[in-house]
């Protein structure tokens, strides 16, 4: 596969409602779309970067200059037969992995072109059909939490993730699981707390939770291993896995009993299918997180939540929960079930002017030079 021309289009998204994390508020969302082109093929990707720096060193404003700077000239033109070439090839910078996996993403969106298979379908996938999970931000107060959660299960999403952060923590889960006490509960920590709040974790213990995510700043996996050592809910690790190896490591040392799964995080497809193979190997759970990405990114996301060592509901916002966009269609679901088909992998039916109208910056990449750029 020789990808030859590649469109990129770095959009604000806003957001439907302000999304509160232990990181801040963000009211809307910057994402990379890029449109490849092989011979007569094309087909458009998303990789959600977030536009600070704040999840990870990376944003959407970096990725966008590693790729012009450094991947783009290993990658258009060359002819790769399998997306691990592609992880070699890059694997000589370091970092940087969603510019990384926005470039491998667009391999295997012309590859399924080609082979006129759905993504799920190509990667081994074994569901036709996917369990979406929801993920709530802070909100005002613990009524508006309960109304939200309430609103989600008569959605029908299998499980319901908290963001949580120091100070919001004990007392609103309390709450919600007096009115929710049997629902797939889980909280995100976002990195938040420290060694210091082990005594705080510890005490979720009693709430029955499914899991609690990344409660540690995204370097200390030793830091995780010990918590996770002295409480009985299994923690989750999603900002501290940035590679295959982060991920073995993580496991070897007992840091986590479970793994949020983004292929923009560990640098590619590629690299998300062998660390989802590591952890099937393990006994360690995984699900696909999000990024809070569009419809498009979603949909893609949905296609890997059908691999078979998937153990959870993965974060899959569906109709008008995050956006209302005009340049795609919502995700649609039954009862939070969404079906995987060919033409579902990405979203064909995107309107590419309603699209570029909201770009902050395009540029135009063919093998022999670069056509174009405003900003
Ligand atoms: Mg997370």
């Amino acid at each position: 596969m020789i990808i030859d021309r590649i469109e990129l289009v770095h959009l604000k998204l806003p957001l439907n409602s302000p999304w509160k994390t232990a990181y801040g508020t963000e009211d809307s969302v910057e994402s990379l779309f890029l449109k490849a082109h092989s011979g007569k093929l094309s087909a458009w990707t998303e990789t959600c970067a977030l536009s600070k720096p704040d999840y990870l060193p990376e944003c959407s404003h970096s990725a966008r200059i590693a790729i012009d700077q450094f991947f783009m000239e290993l990658f258009l033109g060359k002819d790769f037969q399998t997306a691990d070439e592609i992880h070699e090839a890059f694997s000589i910078y370091k970092g940087n992995t969603f510019a990384k996996s926005a470039l491998e993403l667009c391999w295997w969106a012309l590859t399924c072109k080609e082979e006129n298979k759905a993504l799920h379908q190509t990667i081994g996938g074994t569901k036709k059909a996917v369990e979406a999970g929801i993920a709530i931000s802070l909100q005002k107060n613990n009524a508006a939490l309960l109304k939200k959660i309430d609103a989600a299960l008569k959605t029908g999403y299998k499980r319901v993730k908290l963001k949580i952060s120091p100070g919001k923590d004990r007392e609103m889960i309390a709450e919600v699981r007096q009115e929710f006490p049997k629902i797939n509960l889980q909280v995100d920590c976002n990195g938040a707390y420290t060694r210091n709040d082990i005594d705080v974790l510890k005490s979720l213990d009693e709430f029955n939770l499914g899991l609690i995510e990344q409660p540690f700043y995204y370097t200390d996996i030793a830091d995780h291993a010990e918590l996770q050592a002295v409480i009985d809910t299994d923690i989750c690790l999603d900002e501290s896995i940035r590679s295959y190896h982060d991920a073995e490591q993580a496991i070897r040392l007992g840091a986590c009993r479970s793994i949020a799964l983004k292929m923009g995080r560990v640098g590619g497809l590629s690299q998300l299918l062998k660390i989802h193979d590591l952890c099937k190997q393990n006994n360690i759970g995984c699900w696909i997180g999000g990024m809070l990405e569009s419809p498009v990114g979603t949909m893609i996301n949905a296609h890997l939540a059908s691999l078979p060592g998937i153990t959870n509901a993965s974060d899959l916002p569906i109709g008008d929960e995050r956006y209302s966009l005009d340049f795609c269609e919502e995700v649609t679901a039954e009862k939070a079930k969404i079906h995987l088909t060919k033409d579902s992998w990405i979203k064909q039916d995107i309107d590419e002017d309603k699209l570029k109208d909201q770009a902050i910056f395009m540029q135009e990449y063919t093998v022999f030079l670069t056509i174009s750029a405003y900003e």
